[in-house]
């Protein structure tokens, strides 16, 4: 029997509506439509269970409380009848098991019986702190929803909260981000995730910028404000753990850490991703595609393919290297089988040249610089090597 995977990612693809920046896969919120869903959904976690023995599970999307309480609880239960043992690791201190909510869409019954169900951590995309700047960003809630969100999950049992939020935001400025960080700590979340906003093609917010002949956030500001983030937050006795998440001690969140420490998790629904026994593959994105392979018997796969092992190591940095901790020389060679300046020996002194990363032989992180362009520090590990192609779903056995 192979190793039983710690980690799974179920994917809802459902939201209420559209925000207006939003490049994510997913579809509107029916109930029928939700119903077809979740059986396929169920096959899925059948055909994977057996390969579990989850230490976290994360539910995102998409919106997962876009369910209504009812499907919510089939899911749920479900994930704890197939799972092996998922009934009795749930009670355990150092489980974690996360769902996304967006303030629109949570009830205090779906909140009381996801706690009910083992969910012991929520994620709640608030976003910002001001109702023009939600609007702006197409979003289909109020600061006092975000407020009340939180005020239901607290009541319904809730001690580890993340609230998402986005900067940089088009018409958003220095002082006013400073204010929502302060209101956000006043909160009392354990967890902050902060991203600066993103423009994707073809979307709304893009459009409306393009109409209006409004510029977009300036490089100078964006730096302003990641750095008041940074002060803001360690003000407010938050570690910055990686580029755009900060927790309270031991608040981490712990499915996202395996990711940056480039650990193996089992993805299923539409559009979600695993990395499983050195296959990294990806679900179809399309959720009629994605019903319509599972109700014919077939792996829901788009695509798997197994990267060579210096690609993985190259995967590897470039995720690491995000992380405060930065990489450690001997933990990566006995991970990966390389060494650091064996595969990078070049890119070691360039960028410690332009003071983007410190490099003692024994540990490499980002400096405060580096981390302003983390993305960019990281495509530098990046390895493109021929890769073995696949159609199969590793998790599901071949
Ligand atoms: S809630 Fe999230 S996934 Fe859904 S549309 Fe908005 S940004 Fe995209």
């Amino acid at each position: 029997m192979p190793n039983p995977f710690a980690h799974l990612y179920v994917h809802i693809p459902f939201c209420v509506a559209k925000c207006a920046y939003c490049a994510f896969y997913s579809e509107p919120a029916e109930e029928r439509r939700a119903e077809r869903f979740l059986a396929a959904l169920e096959r899925e976690i059948e055909a994977v269970a057996g390969r579990l023995a989850p230490q976290t599970i994360y539910i995102g999307g998409g919106t997962p409380t876009s369910l209504t309480a009812e499907q919510l609880e089939r899911l749920l239960t479900h994930l704890r009848a197939c799972i092996p043992n998922l009934e009795s690791r749930v009670t355990s201190r150092d489980f974690e098991w996360t769902v996304e909510t967006n303030p629109a869409t949570l009830t205090s019954e779906k909140a009381r019986l996801l706690r009910l169900l083992g969910v012991n951590r929520v994620s709640v995309g608030a976003q910002a702190l001001d109702d023009a700047l939600l609007e702006r960003l197409g979003r289909v809630h109020t600061v006092a929803m975000i407020h009340e969100t939180v005020e239901t999950l607290r009541t319904a049992g809730f001690e580890n909260l993340n609230l998402d939020f986005i900067f940089a935001i088009p018409g958003q400025t220095v002082a006013q981000w400073g204010q929502t960080l302060r209101r956000a700590i006043a909160m009392r979340p354990q967890h902050l995730s902060t991203y600066e906003l993103t423009y994707e093609d073809d979307t709304p917010l893009l459009r409306r910028l393009e109409e209006e002949g409004a510029a977009r956030t300036d490089e100078e500001t964006t730096l302003a404000m990641y750095e008041l983030l940074l002060a803001v937050t360690a003000e407010g006795g938050f570690a910055q753990y990686e580029v755009s998440n900060f927790a309270l001690p031991g608040r981490e969140c712990r499915h996202n850490l395996n990711y940056w420490r480039g650990g193996e998790y089992v993805g299923i629904g539409p559009s979600a991703s695993g990395l499983v026994d050195g296959w990294r593959y990806k679900n179809v994105s399309n959720s009629d595609a994605y019903i319509q392979r599972i109700e014919h018997g077939q792996a829901p796969v788009e695509c798997a393919e197994r990267l060579t092992p210096r690609a993985r190591a190259g995967e590897l940095a470039a995720f690491a290297l995000r992380m405060n901790e930065g990489i450690a020389a001997a933990a990566f060679e006995r991970q990966t089988g390389f060494e650091l300046d064996q595969l990078w020996a070049r890119e070691l002194a360039d960028l410690t040249a332009q003071g983007l990363i410190e490099w003692d032989g024994e540990r490499l992180r980002l400096t405060a610089r580096g981390r302003l362009i983390a993305d960019r520090v990281a495509e530098s590990f990046i390895i493109v090597d021929k890769t073995e192609v696949g159609s199969h779903h590793p998790a599901y056995g071949h």
